[in-house]
């Protein structure tokens, strides 16, 4: 199946989003913004002490992706980071204070993440984290704002062509603290599953020959074929990956604002709009 169409076949998304304002989502600014002089207007306490913090900092510190093209890639020579999950940080910023430049981002993997969160470092996650009962334990999730699936990457004329070619002693690579590790383990036992700090790491291994496959979602995965043409998405989904941004438990106030700033994006078609300039077709409603 084509890009494209996986990507349509994928995205029944319920979500939505909705820039309320027209945020020039064409500019890469992402650097962390500028400390903003004096307190917002609005000094009123709004029922989430996050809110209230990010209102008294004057920004939003989100916890993205560094490694992941089309959700938050950093450029190392222009310093820039860019991304759905980044435009989306930045429409949290916009719909928060009114700026989407009053942002700052910070690095997270899939390990770091939810101790980021947990210990006050971020204020949000937004990075392609699926939504789980497991990591529900630990987190309140956002609604569904990406729908992606498990997959493999390999090099172009791999014999391996899909789950069931991962034999004993093929070597899987993936990373520390995903879902596609457990995945992995579960669904191909066995494989030999070789994990990294993150996914350029992951797919310098495998460049390298370091491994025969690199799983992860296929969102993830196609990101990775655009930045070498070499490598292909093989063999279909074999798990669902519904993404949720998360904010620490119990949170309900800052959970709110997010949900139906989601759900804006989506009716005034801003979701839209950042769906294709990421991921290049719309979803299909
Ligand atoms: N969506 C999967 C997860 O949340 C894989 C991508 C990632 O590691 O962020 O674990």
């Amino acid at each position: 199946m084509k890009l494209g169409q996986m990507w349509k076949a994928s995205m029944v998304l319920a979500l939505a989003v909705s820039l309320v304002t027209a945020c020039g989502t064409k500019d890469n600014t992402n650097q962390a913004a500028q400390p903003q002089g004096g307190a917002p207007a609005d000094t009123a306490s709004s029922g989430s002490k996050t809110i209230d913090d990010i209102k008294k900092r004057g920004k939003l510190v989100a916890g993205v992706k560094y490694d992941t093209k089309l959700f938050g890639l950093k450029d190392p020579a222009s310093g820039n980071v860019e991304g759905f999950d980044i435009d989306m940080a930045k429409a949290i910023a916009k719909k928060v204070l009114g700026d989407e430049n009053k942002l700052e981002l910070k690095e997270v993997t899939s390990k770091t993440r939810i101790p980021m969160l947990q210990n006050g470092e971020i204020d949000i996650i937004i990075a392609t984290m699926t939504i789980n009962e497991e990591r529900k334990q630990q987190v309140d999730f956002t609604d569904v704002y990406f729908k992606a699936g498990q997959s493999l990457l390999v090099k172009k004329g791999s014999p391996i062509q899909s789950i069931n070619d991962l034999k004993k002693g093929t070597k899987v690579l993936t990373v520390k603290g995903s879902t596609s590790a457990q995945n992995i383990r579960a669904k191909a036992p066995d494989a030999t599953v070789l994990e990294f700090e993150n996914y350029q790491d992951a797919f310098t291994a495998l460049k390298a020959g370091q491994g025969d496959a690199l799983t992860t979602d296929n969102a993830i995965l196609y990101g990775m074929t655009k930045q070498d043409p070499n490598y292909a998405v093989v063999g279909g989904t074999f798990t669902d990956e519904p993404y949720g941004m998360a904010v620490r438990k119990g949170d309900s106030g800052f959970l709110k604002v997010v949900n139906d700033m989601l759900k804006e994006m989506q009716s005034n078609g801003e979701y839209d709009k950042m769906y294709e300039k990421w991921i290049g077709e719309k979803p299909s409603k």
